[in-house]
């Protein structure tokens, strides 16, 4: 084996090797966004590097994302190929997927035939090769790091702004937040209003949790 084939080689070993510590996985359709209403795999990943809550963010993290377990890729896609073998797309979520993706998944799961969303709050640059970025911020504007998306989103409750984004991006959201399943009418209101006086912004809504599935 020459030296380049040896690396290459290796690589693949780490990739393979690797494990990814996955809290759950499910086929279900996207709620919200552009892409609501399509059926997809959600892929979720545990952790996230914030701790989002009322006092702070305006809306307590409604996510669980501590628990999981580590899977290798070879373990992942026959976890996915086994929830649905008609799945087109595969959304990364969290927590906060972009802390663990890398290369090695994202070129595996185009190379089975997939494309690949990610809904992330944006602190991590996020790889051009996703299909579809949902950028979704929770800190401060300077703190972001991936500039561009396919859609940015708010969450937003009563009396919060809208910031100047920094992030470029192809659609712009406003999500009312919710409190556990509810959505609180003033939350609902002021983002109807937000959208109204800021007309290049689109109400975005949870709908999942209307039609009661994941
Ligand atoms: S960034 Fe998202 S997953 Fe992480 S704590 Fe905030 S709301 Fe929860």
């Amino acid at each position: 084996m020459n030296k380049i084939s040896s690396i290459h080689s290796d690589r693949n070993i780490e990739a393979s090797q690797k494990a990814y510590q996955i809290n759950e996985w499910f086929f279900s359709l996207q709620g919200e966004g552009m892409r609501a209403g399509t059926a997809n795999l959600f892929l979720r990943f545990s952790g996230c590097n914030l701790t989002c809550n009322k006092e702070d963010e305006g809306f307590d993290c409604d996510t669980e994302f501590t628990s999981g377990r580590k899977l290798s890729l070879d373990q992942i896609v026959s976890e996915l190929k086994a929830t649905a073998t008609q799945a087109e797309w595969v959304i990364l979520t969290g927590g906060e997927p972009s802390l663990q993706i890398d290369d090695a998944l994202i070129d595996r799961l185009h190379g089975e035939g997939y494309k690949i969303a990610i809904e992330t709050n944006g602190t991590k640059e996020i790889s051009p090769k996703i299909d579809w970025i949902t950028v979704s911020p929770k800190t401060a504007e300077h703190t972001i790091r991936q500039k561009t998306a396919n859609e940015l989103k708010y969450v937003r409750a009563y009396g919060m702004g809208i910031p100047k984004p920094v992030v470029k991006a192809d659609h712009y959201l406003i999500s009312p937040a919710f409190e556990a399943e509810n959505l609180p009418q003033r939350n609902l209101e002021w983002c109807i209003r937000l959208v109204k006086e800021n007309p290049q912004w689109r109400l975005s809504i949870q709908m999942h949790k209307s039609w009661k599935i994941r």
